[in-house]
């Protein structure tokens, strides 16, 4: 049994469908990425997941359990945290709090080894633990992002293009930790406009289109694709 699961999922903002019957499934363990071009249904269905979004059709399923009726706040409990598109991190507070905040549904819990494997991910944080996020460059941003999602100790990992704006020693960077937290035992469930970096750490891929998938392969075979390498590795 696949570990997340998307069953025929529809999805409308108002009267715009944005999903047009996606079926997804990411193992335990996978590096599963969705590529498709702006206004795909990427960033959609990743909300679908996170429960910020409802289908209006078709169903999510989550280790057995359907996530229709979970509030967003379970659904993080549940073991699925999610790293929006955009760094959403909170400006006005300090590196540790953003991070505290990452694990308010562990209230309790012992976060030693937690801070300590997003220190060990990304040192650069440990050096800015009392600055206040807003001051910190795009790259810490992004890297406080998956370091705050990473704090509720996920079993799935959402990841909203974590590459965007970064330079490029930077990009590299942001995806050799997407495969040590993989390697960790996190799977993830990764959105990119980078899809040769992406299809470089992934197993599998989808390839979304006007909310459908159009593809789905291992990453090896997306790489090879025709249709692939001319839309998204920039090949004419
Ligand atoms: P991008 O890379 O540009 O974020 P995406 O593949 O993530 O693209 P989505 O953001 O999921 O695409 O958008 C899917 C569709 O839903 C698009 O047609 C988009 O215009 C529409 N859409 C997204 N957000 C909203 C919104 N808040 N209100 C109305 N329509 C929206």
């Amino acid at each position: 049994m696949a570990l997340l699961e998307l069953k025929d999922v529809d999805a409308f903002y108002g009267n715009i469908q944005a999903l047009r019957g996606i079926s997804i499934t990411v193992d335990r363990g996978e590096i599963v990425t969705l590529l498709g071009s702006n206004g795909a249904g990427k960033t959609t269905t990743l909300r679908t997941i996170a429960g910020v979004m409802r289908p209006r059709a078709g169903t999510v399923t989550f280790d057995g359990n359907d996530l229709a009726a979970v509030a967003p706040n379970h659904i993080v409990r549940l073991g699925i945290a999610h790293s929006p598109e955009g760094r959403r991190i909170f400006a006005r507070m300090t590196v540790r709090e953003n991070l505290e905040l990452g694990a308010y549904v562990r209230k309790g819990a012992d976060l030693t080894t937690d801070y300590e494997r997003v220190f060990t991910l990304f040192p650069r944080l440990r050096e800015r633990i009392a600055q206040v996020a807003g001051t910190l460059s795009g790259g810490e941003q992004q890297m406080l992002a998956i370091g705050r999602a990473l704090m509720a100790h996920p079993s799935v990992l959402l990841l909203d293009e974590p590459s965007m704006g970064l330079a490029p020693v930077l990009v590299e960077l942001v995806f050799q930790t997407i495969k040590d937290i993989n390697q960790q035992g996190t799977t993830v469930l990764l959105v990119e406009q980078n899809a040769l970096m992406a299809l470089s750490i992934a197993h599998r891929g989808y390839v979304l289109q006007t909310g459908r998938v159009v593809l789905a392969d291992s990453a090896e075979a997306l790489a090879r694709n025709e249709m692939v390498r001319k839309a998204y590795l920039g090949e004419s």
